[in-house]
């Protein structure tokens, strides 16, 4: 039994039933869960294209009453649930696809596959969404409305969300028709198991990688006059870089800019003819993304001159703000009130400087992305190696909790008629 179930008895529970239901229907699905979770996790794919993942979603659902659809350019399922009645439409969204590196979990269903890890754990998401696919299937004929089922390869750094997108996925229920609303869940180590957390307004950050080239003239190391060092330029575009965002962006709507990669010469009494730097801008607003962008080109052409040398800004576009939408964030901590337990949802203070590309689905449709904790019982998750740790581990009893979260924020949306 899962901490929620646990603990969502006593006098609270008889007004809640049809909610808390969802609860035990989820547990009784949960045997599938895991067996499509731990599958899943002993073969991960990685990127847009993931032909064995793929399979088993297609597999999972085949029993189904759903119209099912697979992408063209990427290994993306789509599956639609029409209810016996007309009504709204509402996407639910899992990620799929794993990340390239080395598990060390020790686990007894770790990754086969050598340097791929579900670290993120998509391999739950997957497995939670086709199992609410299953639980909403079994109400077929007491709802109102249609539920988009979106399994979407490429979230880690691929753009698998945009690509759904341009291949049709916000018209999958049909001509003219787009989802009132979109929600996504993603697992945490980082919080109890169980426990939702969401939050109006932007919850994870912009993601853009910057590719500095500063080029200079080479010489000897004891005649830098001779020569036209890029290595000072370099440094101080570092300090630079960081002043700028201190003195240009407002303290009320943040941005973190990390050089986390600066790389020149090849020996002691060289002077190399280029350098480079290499890091990332994080932003909470599409208007403080465009202007510490437009400013780290400024800024890194402005010192390169300065030294005397040129410089090439090349800026190579990650993620969108994620941003939701508060009355559906709202919605989303409703649900997870009625279906879990008023203890088990928490505010969360802090948006997250990761980034997520649901954002391109929540650019398009008012929408949530929540976090559901799923750290192990016996861990402290101040302490949890965190998701895309070698060694991270999630609680599995948590994608019953997912499960339940998922549909209760369905049938919700769907009573919205
Ligand atoms: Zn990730
Ligand atoms: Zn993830």
């Amino acid at each position: 039994m899962s901490a929620p179930e646990r603990r969502a008895g006593g006098r609270r529970a008889a007004h809640r039933a049809p909610e808390r239901a969802l609860l035990a229907e989820a547990r009784a699905l949960q045997p599938r869960t895991l067996e499509l979770r731990r599958a899943l996790h002993r073969h991960p794919e990685i990127g847009l294209m993931l032909p064995a993942t793929q399979a088993a979603v297609l597999a999972a659902l085949e029993d189904l009453p759903l119209e099912v659809g697979t992408g063209r350019e990427c290994s993306s399922v789509v599956a639609v649930l029409r209810g016996a009645r007309p009504g709204p439409s509402v996407l639910v969204r899992a990620d799929m696809d794993a990340l390239p590196m080395h598990e060390d979990t020790g686990l007894p269903f770790s990754s086969e596959v050598d340097g791929a890890m579900h670290s993120c754990g998509h391999d739950l998401h997957t497995a939670m969404l086709a199992s609410t696919a299953r639980l909403l299937a079994g109400r077929r004929d007491r709802l109102a409305g249609t539920v988009v089922l979106m399994f979407q390869p490429g979230e880690e750094s691929s753009h698998g969300a945009r690509m759904m997108i341009d291949e049709g996925l916000l018209s999958a229920e049909g001509p003219g028709g787009t989802p009132e609303s979109a929600m996504a869940l993603h697992v945490t180590s980082r919080l109890a198991a169980g426990t939702l957390q969401t939050r109006p307004d932007s919850i994870m950050a912009s993601s853009d990688d910057l590719h500095v080239t500063v080029t200079g003239r080479g010489g000897h190391a004891s005649a830098p006059h001779d020569a036209l060092d890029p290595v000072p330029a370099a440094a101080a575009m570092v300090g630079a870089l960081q002043t700028m965002v201190t003195r240009r962006v407002s303290a009320f709507d943040p941005a973190v800019l990390t050089v986390a990669h600066i790389s020149a010469g090849t020996t002691t009494n060289v002077i190399p003819e280029t350098a480079m730097l290499e890091g990332t801008v994080r932003t909470l607003s599409e208007e403080t993304r465009a202007r510490v962008l437009d400013e780290v080109t400024r800024v890194c052409t402005g010192v390169a001159d300065a030294y005397g040398c040129t410089c090439e800004v090349e800026i190579e576009a990650g993620y969108p703000v994620t941003v939701n939408d508060p009355d559906v964030a709202d919605r989303v901590a409703d649900a997870g009130r009625s279906v879990l337990g008023s203890r088990f949802v928490e505010p969360m203070p802090d948006p997250i400087m990761g980034s997520e590309d649901f954002s391109y689905v929540l650019g398009r449709v008012p929408g949530a992305l929540a976090f559901l904790g799923a750290c192990p019982a016996d861990v402290d998750p101040a302490e949890a190696p965190p998701n895309h740790s070698n060694r991270v581990v999630f609680d599995e009893d948590a994608m019953v909790a997912g499960v339940a979260l998922y549909s209760g924020y369905v049938l919700d949306a769907l009573r919205r008629a």
